[in-house]
């Protein structure tokens, strides 16, 4: 399998960064994943526009290749006959001997790799998740794609220990977002979502998910539900670029409702699945 490092095609096993970059030394750097299917990438522009703005949000100008990153994913896809695959992106500010402050002049790392993921099947079932609550302990500024993930990959350590694949994380008793996901919740027919603010990561899925609920004439609230809101719901869900629509069937060992996918999530789901087969498949 090729990777794309810095200008060049290179084997996985030779493609190396320095013990000097600021992405391990500082997490000083920003990432994208992104899905192909069937050779035709997803939301791709929607990626590059995120990539800069999480660029932008960390100080660190764009370098020019990141508006060749559609052409070099797409390049990287062939060369490694992997149709269906994520992409990840990431820039970081690039190395720099190891001191807080960086240098005026760095030369940002830029990684592309790809992982195999299953092509898209015809009217796939929503997956169904058990999800824990856990305290958002991350930063201030969750709007930026960083690799600072720390806090998201113990929340999710914990949810494997209590035998649940995502942490929903709250700050106080307002809902956030997923450890690696966003967070919707169904009442009353109508759907509630945190505001795209600082607090969470602004998701490509969650907005397509938006835009297809309101085109169903579903109410949609952006607007941050509490924990007892979320527990009481009649439905949760999850969004994500790996993720779809995932029905959130169980918090903290408690069903919701019935404990099955409900008839907006389910429909949700459809309308992003029947998406993705129009854009990449047809
Ligand atoms: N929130 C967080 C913290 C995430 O890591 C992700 C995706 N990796 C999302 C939300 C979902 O974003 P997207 O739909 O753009 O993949």
């Amino acid at each position: 399998t090729l990777v794309y490092l810095n200008g060049e095609f290179l084997p996985y096993d030779q493609a190396s960064l320095s013990i000097d970059d600021r992405g391990t030394l500082f997490s000083d750097g920003v990432y994208e994943v992104l899905e192909y299917f069937a050779g035709r990438p997803f939301a791709m522009q929607q990626h590059v526009d995120r990539l800069k703005y999480s660029l932008a949000g960390i100080c660190i100008d764009p370098p020019s290749v990141v508006d060749e990153l559609p052409a070099i994913s797409d390049e990287l896809i062939r060369r490694n006959d992997m149709p269906d695959a994520r992409v990840y992106w990431q820039v970081t500010r690039g190395p720099a001997p190891r001191n807080h402050l960086p240098p005026s002049d760095p030369t940002p790392t830029v990684l592309v790799t790809t992982t195999p993921t299953q092509p898209l099947s015809s009217n796939p079932p929503a997956r169904q998740w058990k999800a824990i609550t856990h305290e958002d302990l991350r930063w201030k500024r969750c709007c930026y794609k960083t690799l600072m993930l720390l806090p998201n990959t113990l929340a999710k350590q914990q949810a494997k220990r209590d035998g649940c694949q995502e942490a929903i994380l709250h700050q106080g008793v307002a809902v956030t977002e997923g450890g690696s996901t966003n967070v919707f919740v169904v009442r009353d027919g109508e759907l509630w979502t945190h505001p795209a603010n600082e607090a969470i990561l602004r998701g490509i899925t969650r907005d397509l998910v938006i835009d297809y609920a309101r085109a169903m004439d579903l109410t949609v609230h952006e607007t941050a539900v509490t924990l007892d809101e979320l527990r009481q719901a009649d439905e949760v869900f999850v969004t994500g670029t790996t993720t779809h629509v995932t029905a959130i069937t169980h918090i903290d060992g408690h069903p919701i409702q019935l404990g099955e996918v409900g008839p907006v999530t389910a429909s949700l789901h459809d309308a992003y699945e029947q998406q993705l087969m129009q854009a990449c498949c047809t």
